[in-house]
């Protein structure tokens, strides 16, 4: 396992001594509160009882072993992120995850999470070794060769984040001859190389290490969805910003092993089912929208 460093540390640190702080009244006044997804406001899901979906080879290999599991992204702020001390998941897709599993029948102890990166999320789906994937998985044409997708349950889109100082990267037209850092594998990625050949374009397997060489001068600038950029430029507002508006239409689906339809639709039924009753909305409020982004209106889902 890999040992939590001390930055990330930090702000578990800071959690426990909020209140130390407030009590003896020191700390630099006008100093915001510690921002984070709040377990309290976050929805209960109502779990289906008895088996509430037949037919889906996937369920049935995850009711034998007795849990699910499911592909996520462990350092995305507000969308999926592992608490280092805890191991506890927290974020947006997170949220998603535990509602489609209660939908299937499964509480969320009954759920062990595993981080995938972006460029190994088909393999994982293909070869069993998640039963679902939620982690700002755009749906596409060539990713739906290999995987199933049910959704869209939100819409983002690829921007750039600089040094706050940085007056010179405006928009990917800025990019020509400034090193630019993504997850390989990802859409982000693959749109730079294609449409932005003249920048010098890195990958790394996570957006975080990207962020951390921007912060360090190592690179230009990070690319990925706004979305994601959202969250690193929010716990770090003092030193990074969003360049510009966004430049794609990345809709999020949940990534399912391409030949189980029976468990893509069931999804689609369990993402419609909580956009309906408000869970979808509540679930938005207490983790993404945190972020500083109101919830917009989810997009409609492509059943196919
Ligand atoms: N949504 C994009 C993708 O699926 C970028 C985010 C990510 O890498 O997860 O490739």
């Amino acid at each position: 396992m890999r040992r939590p460093t001390a930055a990330a540390l930090l702000p578990a640190l800071a959690l426990l001594l909020a209140p130390l702080l407030a009590l003896t009244g020191c700390g630099k006044s006008g100093t915001p509160p510690v921002k984070g997804p709040q377990p309290g406001a976050l929805p209960a899901y109502r779990v289906r009882s008895g088996e509430p979906v037949t037919g889906s080879a996937t369920l049935d290999a995850a009711r034998a072993r007795g849990h699910l599991v499911v592909g996520v992204k462990e350092d995305q702020p507000y969308l999926g992120q592992k608490d280092p001390a805890s191991g506890e998941y927290s974020g947006f897709d997170i949220e998603i995850a535990r509602m489609v599993a209660a939908d299937l029948g499964f509480p969320p102890d009954r759920i062990e999470f595993r981080t995938i990166a972006s460029a190994n999320r088909e393999t994982a789906l293909q070869n069993g070794q998640v039963d679902y994937y939620v982690g700002t998985y755009t749906i596409n044409d060539n990713r739906k060769k290999l995987v199933g997708f049910a959704g869209p349950y939100f819409v983002a889109g690829q921007a750039l984040l600089v040094r706050r100082n940085d007056r010179e990267i405006n928009g990917p037209q800025d990019l020509d001859g400034r090193k630019v850092c993504s997850a390989a594998g990802s859409t982000p990625y693959q749109r730079i190389q294609k449409d932005y050949p003249k920048a010098r374009l890195i990958g790394y397997d996570t957006y975080s290490a990207c962020v951390d060489n921007l912060i360090s001068g190592q690179v230009d600038a990070v690319t990925t969805d706004n979305a994601i950029l959202q969250g690193y430029a929010a716990k770090a507002p003092d030193e990074l910003r969003i360049a510009g508006q966004p430049f794609s239409t990345e809709p999020y689906g949940v990534g399912t092993p391409k030949n189980d339809s029976a468990l893509r639709l069931a999804v689609d039924d369990a993402l419609a089912r909580h956009e309906e009753n408000g869970d979808w909305r509540a679930a938005y409020d207490a983790t993404l929208g945190l972020s500083g982004v109101p919830a917009p209106e989810p997009p409609p889902i492509d059943r196919y």
